[in-house]
């Protein structure tokens, strides 16, 4: 039995892992953390019985120690919650299915404690990666990616032993407003966003694939787990999202991953490296498929998307501000205190606002994380 812990183990990534586990059998689950929908949580707890169980919010917590007074599960709160599920002795491998920064803190404590990570949360990589990428170099552990397109490029890159990567080419969905100018984007509402065309994901990720922060995102967690420059990661728009992304080689070799649009691949594929195992559920249909198309993205609609590349360009802690302004606004829009065109304005502004530190210790980052919502609550 491998001993898997979860970290947002009521999300779309977190019930999609439970979903493997429950197929696969030989999984064992010890820890679960969740933000504080308690009644999946404790079904969760009920059907994997986990030893420890976190609730970041401390009501919601003291009400399912409450509920789960018959079991002998250890129920913790708030950050040490996190930090316990995170490091939990018996797991040999962490799921960072949690939305935003929050993650970076449990994810350097099991890097530490020598767990693998399979990681969903691309955020902390975005915010963190000078400080997570030689941390687990250093501890020997490894970092699984889990998010589609990176785990397609890890795919790609299978047997190229020391083979020089010459470009990444990330594939992108174009989201729900492909097509369309800024213009016709003013009265966007969250109902609209959060359709998104090929993918069911959580409300923020959705929202960040509208906009193509998601892809901005993705081109920085690109660079920090495969090591290659941002110039050399183009984004392609692939509006069926049928290639997950590909790789192009120096002799001009171009490796890609395809499949149908179904995170669970991705995820059984970080819990079980190097194996593969049997998957369920729809196989490409290529008669029906019949093509599949390319388009350039569109940056001027999106300008997300450019300024991920200037915050990874300036580097130090501006990519943390990009992050958090970005989590701020998507927020805030879906809490509809702001216009959709705002998110980027948003960013924008915290951008050029920021005071640069080149290489942000953890306390910086968080201490950059406050100042950027301070400013955005002086502003909005
Ligand atoms: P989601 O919103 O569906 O789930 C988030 C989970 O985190 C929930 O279990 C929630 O309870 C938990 N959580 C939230 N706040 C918490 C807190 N303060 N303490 C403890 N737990 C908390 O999100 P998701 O779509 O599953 O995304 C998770 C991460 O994976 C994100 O970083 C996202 O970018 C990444 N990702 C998701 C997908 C996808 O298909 N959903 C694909 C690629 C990458
Ligand atoms: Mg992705």
């Amino acid at each position: 039995m491998k001993k898997i812990a979860i970290l947002g183990s009521t999300g779309s990534i977190g019930t999609q892992t439970l979903e493997i586990v429950r197929e696969q059998r030989d999984l064992e689950v010890v820890a679960l953390a969740a933000g504080s929908n308690i009644q999946l949580l404790e079904k969760q707890i009920r059907e994997f019985h986990p030893r420890i169980a976190a609730v970041w919010d401390s009501k919601a917590a003291a009400r399912l120690r409450e509920n789960l007074r018959d079991l002998d599960v250890k129920v913790l709160t708030g950050m040490e919650g996190l930090l316990e599920t995170a490091v939990y002795p018996d797991s040999e491998i962490l799921v960072t299915a949690i939305v935003g920064m929050l993650g970076i803190r449990p994810t350097v404590a099991a890097i530490e404690a020598g767990k693998t990570i399979a990681l969903a949360n691309k955020e902390t990589l975005v915010t963190a990666g000078h400080i997570i990428m030689p941390l687990a170099k250093e501890r020997n552990v490894q970092i699984l990616p889990v998010d589609s397109e990176h785990s397609a490029i890890f795919q790609s890159l299978n047997g190229e032993g020391g083979n020089k990567i010459s470009r990444i080419l990330l594939t992108a969905s174009g989201g729900p407003f492909r097509g369309k100018k800024r213009e016709e984007l003013t009265d966007i509402q969250v109902e609209d966003a959060l359709k998104h065309p090929n993918w069911s994901m959580g409300k923020k990720i959705t929202i960040d694939s509208s906009t193509m922060v998601n892809k901005g995102l993705e081109v920085i967690e690109a660079k920090w787990l495969f090591d290659v420059s941002p110039d050399d990661i183009q984004v392609v728009v692939q509006p069926q999202s049928v290639i997950h992304s590909m790789v192009e080689f120096e002799d001009g070799a171009v490796i890609a991953q395809l499949g149908t649009p179904d995170m669970r691949l991705p995820i059984q594929y970080a819990l079980y490296y190097p194996e593969r195992r049997p998957l369920g559920g729809d196989r490409l249909d290529f008669e029906a498929l019949k093509s599949i198309s390319f388009e350039e993205p569109d940056r001027k609609t999106f300008r997300g998307l450019s300024l991920a590349y200037d915050a990874i360009a300036r580097g130090g802690n501006i990519p943390t501000v990009f992050n958090a302004a970005n989590e701020r606004a998507v927020a805030k829009f879906l809490n509809r205190e702001i216009r959709y065109l705002e998110i980027d304005e948003m960013i924008e502004a915290c951008m050029s606002d920021a005071n640069y530190m080149p290489a942000p210790s953890i306390e910086q980052i968080l201490e950059t994380e406050r100042s950027v919502y301070d400013y955005i609550e002086s502003r909005w």
